[in-house]
């Protein structure tokens, strides 16, 4: 982890350029929060993908064209991270997003 830190240093981004971003707990098959998603959309609709599977531990980054729902499928054991979207969840996303 550590790529899309990168990515906004480099490019100075404030989150007025983010048309989306939001870091959290990604759920495993036992819906246990041992994984973190963190995405990332800029204006050209592409969403920066920084992940630690929930169920093989592996970490990754990739980009993909943005759309909902989202997920993204770890390059190692296959399994499908989605990123919900609760009522609480996008709550805290608002705040994030200040
Ligand atoms: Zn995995």
């Amino acid at each position: 982890m550590g790529k899309i830190e990168d990515l906004i240093k480099e490019k100075n981004l404030k989150p007025s350029d983010c048309v989306y971003h939001t870091w959290r707990d990604a759920l495993n098959r036992r819906k246990q929060r041992t994984g973190k998603i963190r995405v990332l959309v800029l204006p050209d609709r592409i969403a920066r993908v920084e992940y630690k599977c929930p169920e093989c531990g592996h970490e990754d980054y990739t980009e993909l064209p943005w759309k909902r729902p989202f997920s993204v499928k770890c390059s190692a054991c296959g399994f499908r991270i989605t990123v919900p979207r609760m009522k609480d969840q996008a709550k805290r996303e608002a705040k994030a997003e200040v």
